[in-house]
């Protein structure tokens, strides 16, 4: 029997590489679509030890000539996409960017499947940023959405264009309404993954501090390998739908840095209060942790907890890594990256 083939957008970034590593082993051909360069970053690929088990396109979001061309060719009967302007952070300096990749993008991605090859099943990724965050209770696909961010402003257009043209045209569309997740191959401007690589530094000499913003914001945090099992269950479903991922669970930056601190080995002491807080380490009285006004935003989604039930019932769903052992993992393989003179990518 052919090889299904999947094309996964932005697969240089986290969520690609996790999936074109599961839908490796499920036996797929894996086409991955990354921005034209001259020498693709591709040190997730490498890491997870596929970087040359899949091919790689270049690909934009932004130009629908270029999207139509590729899919064409390539002729995929699965389409994930994940390539996005996805630093909540950096919306606020380029919303007119981000709308166009993360909401004008999906929509030419959509239209090109529609036209080559409606049967494609399609995968948006849609993002819990979408609720907003203004209520202590967990979100489920029922929530209204309040978007606080550019960002999370696209990704709702993004949203509600898969919907309709599940809704209009029949396209096996589905979007995936995940929470944060996170791995050792996170970006290092995600405040998760600058805790755990700035403390590994730290840890072995280096004379840097963790600058960092508020420290009060919450977040449901699961992890990527967990989260690319239940997309791929959505788009072998046999209706196409909606689904909320997350973990159910909710910690603040403060919680993270702590058990990334534990994780590490240090003993931190917090002391002052706003922007005057400190942590120093108890032992050497060093600074570690020092807040900085320039990581605050000029809005913020202050809690976050998803109620991901309806992927638990549909698709026997579940997570598998809790918390503490997702900040061990990042902790430690910083540490190992570090100690052995890899990069911080
Ligand atoms: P990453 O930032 O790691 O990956 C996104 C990728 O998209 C990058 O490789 C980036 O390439 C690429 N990209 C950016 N702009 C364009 C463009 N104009 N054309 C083509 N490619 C582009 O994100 P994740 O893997 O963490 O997330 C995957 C998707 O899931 C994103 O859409 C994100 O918004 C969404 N999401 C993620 C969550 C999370 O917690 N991780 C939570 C909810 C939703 P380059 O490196 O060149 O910039
Ligand atoms: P987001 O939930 O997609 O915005 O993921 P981030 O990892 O970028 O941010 C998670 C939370 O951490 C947000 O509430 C940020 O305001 C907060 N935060 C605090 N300090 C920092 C920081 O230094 N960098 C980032 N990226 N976020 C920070």
């Amino acid at each position: 029997m052919a090889k299904k083939k999947a094309l996964i957008t932005g697969i240089l970034g986290q969520d690609g590489a996790y999936l074109a590593k599961l839908l490796l082993e499920r036996g797929y051909d894996v086409h991955g679509a990354a921005r034209p360069s001259a020498s693709w970053n591709d040190w997730r690929l490498r890491e997870l030890g596929i970087a040359e088990r899949v091919t790689i396109e270049a690909f934009d979001l932004l130009d629908y000539e270029n999207i139509r061309r590729l899919v064409d060719r390539v002729r995929p009967q699965e389409v994930y996409n994940f390539a996005a302007q996805s630093l909540v952070g950096s919306s606020f300096e380029q919303p007119l960017y981000t709308a166009d990749a993360d909401a004008m993008g999906v929509l030419r991605l959509l239209e090109v499947c529609r036209s080559v090859n409606p049967a494609i099943r399609f995968y948006q990724a849609s993002s819990s940023e979408m609720f907003g965050g203004v209520s202590a209770v967990a979100f489920n696909e029922s929530a209204p959405f309040h978007p606080r961010s550019p960002y999370a402003v696209a990704k709702v257009f993004a949203h509600h264009a898969t919907v309709n043209y599940r809704e209009a045209y029949g396209l096996h569309a589905s979007a995936g309404i995940l929470f944060n997740h996170e791995s050792p191959l996170r970006g290092r401007q995600f405040v998760t993954r600058k805790i755990t690589s700035t403390l590994a530094e730290i840890k072995a000499g280096a004379n840097v501090t963790l600058r960092l913003g508020n420290l009060a914001a919450k977040r449901d945090w699961g992890f990527a390998g967990d989260f690319v099992e239940a997309i791929h269950q959505m788009i072998c479903a046999e209706r196409a739908d909606d689904y909320v991922i997350a973990t159910g669970r909710t910690r603040s930056v403060r919680d993270f840095v702590g058990a990334a601190s534990a994780a590490l080995g240090f003993d931190l002491d917090w002391c002052g209060s706003g922007i005057a807080e400190t942590a120093r380490e108890r032992r050497s009285g060093r600074v570690i942790v020092e807040i900085a006004e320039e990581f605050f935003r000029p809005v913020e989604v202050e809690t976050q907890l998803g109620d991901a039930g309806k992927a638990r019932r549909a698709l026997h769903w579940a997570p598998s890594v809790e918390f503490e052992t997702l900040v061990m993992m990042m902790a430690r393989a910083d540490y190992d990256r570090v100690m052995s003179g890899r990069a911080l990518m």
